[in-house]
């Protein structure tokens, strides 16, 4: 008998709670219409943890998240907590879990939903049907790089440094995780860099060769520099299948092309750790924040999140089947005119539901 997988469910903070509901009103279908079994706990995250702990995140949480097969989290963070010192704020939970987990890969889809065409910021022609993914490394490069700081100098001026820096070691593990993703998709991949003028660029393509010839020929490899990849993102977004690229570039580029599908309650996003003895450390969660204005409204878009799960089924739990039953649930609700508040339809739609109504009806879609 195949053994159950886990899966560790962090709601968090203001909508948190709300979306993390609608997904397991998904799940529980899943295992209903499909027999997916699933073995969930619930804990603390952010500011939740902090009124119950005083930190926001605790070490058994931490050890728990690294015992599970995936982690699902829904939002952390709200004024409630704003004025803490930033050393115990809520966002720190989600920064230590994904630190102690070491998950350097962040895998963010762009994925424009048939239905949804109109409310890209770009021409319906250039994002219809658009379905590409990138790969931030998420531990390493200029946001960690030492020496770091702001000095003064013998003349009594300023000088602020960062440092960009990355090991054969950390490009490679990334890389290899980008080719794996590839090849379950359109089997091409653009490794971004700058390597017409930074050092690091230049590893970063002699790496990826060389992790490309170690087990991933199948896959299509190009290069491109990322002031050209940011222009090719608004001038044709459909020539991409998966990007992998830095730390700096990813964090730019895939908030550029999450924009392309036109709203923040649809972007879903994974963060994967090394595979060792075939586990491989997994946090999955929606793009978008606790959003306070609407938490306990019923009003919150639960797809990212429905989303971030099926990314969970596709690189956790190893089920493409479900993760694209899931996929096609979500797309054929907005496709019979079903939205949530946030979301504005080319023709108007039949409904607009509210979080709960929306997780029934996609549930009732699979
Ligand atoms: P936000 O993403 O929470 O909200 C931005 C806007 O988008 C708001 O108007 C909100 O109502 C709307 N929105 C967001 N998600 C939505 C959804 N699922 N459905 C419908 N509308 C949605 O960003 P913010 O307002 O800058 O931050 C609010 C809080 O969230 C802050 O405390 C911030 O620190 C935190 N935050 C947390 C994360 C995280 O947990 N990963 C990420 C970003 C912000």
């Amino acid at each position: 008998m195949t053994r159950v997988p886990t899966l560790l469910i962090l709601a968090g903070d203001g909508i948190g709670p709300e979306v993390m509901a609608a997904t397991e009103v998904v799940i529980e279908a899943l295992r209903t219409k499909a027999g997916f079994h699933v073995t969930i706990t619930h804990d603390l995250v952010g500011g939740a943890s902090i009124d119950a702990h005083g930190v926001p995140v605790t070490d058994a949480v931490v050890e728990q998240a690294k015992r599970v097969d995936a982690i699902l989290l829904g939002a952390v963070g709200g004024p409630k907590w704003d004025a803490l010192p930033t050393d115990v704020r809520p966002e720190k939970g989600l920064l230590r879990l994904r630190k102690d987990l070491d998950v350097f890969a962040n895998l963010r889809p762009a994925f424009v939903f048939p239905s949804l065409v109109g409310a890209s910021s770009l021409k319906p022609d250039l994002v219809s049907g658009l379905d590409l993914l990138i790969v931030r490394e998420l531990t390493s490069g200029v946001y960690f790089g030492e020496p770091r700081g702001i000095h003064t100098t013998p003349t009594g001026e300023k000088i602020a440094i960062n440092t960009q820096s990355y090991t054969e070691g950390e490009i490679a593990r990334v890389v290899d995780v980008a080719f794996d993703a590839a090849r379950g998709r359109g089997k091409r991949l653009c490794v971004v860099d700058k390597a017409n003028v930074m050092e690091t660029g230049v590893l970063w393509r002699e790496v990826a060769h060389r992790v490309h010839k170690n087990g991933h020929q199948d896959i299509d490899l190009s290069f491109m520099y990322a002031d050209n990849c940011a222009m090719q993102l608004v001038r044709q977004p459909k020539q991409f299948d998966v990007i992998v690229t830095d730390n700096l570039f990813g964090d730019l580029l895939s908030d550029c092309a999450a924009m392309l599908t036109g709203s923040l309650g649809m972007l879903p996003s994974a963060s994967l750790g090394a595979k060792t003895n075939d586990r491989q450390m997994a946090l999955y969660e929606p793009v978008h924040g606790s959003a306070p204005d609407i938490a306990g409204q019923n009003k919150a878009n639960p797809m990212a999140t429905i989303l971030s799960f099926s990314m969970a089924l596709r690189y956790s739990f190893h089920r493409p089947d479900l993760a694209d039953r899931v996929d096609h649930a979500v797309a054929s609700t907005l496709a019979d005119g079903y939205v949530t508040a946030d979301l504005t339809l080319e023709v108007p739609p039949k409904a607009v539901l509210g979080t709960r109504e929306m997780a029934k009806k996609i549930a009732d879609a699979l």
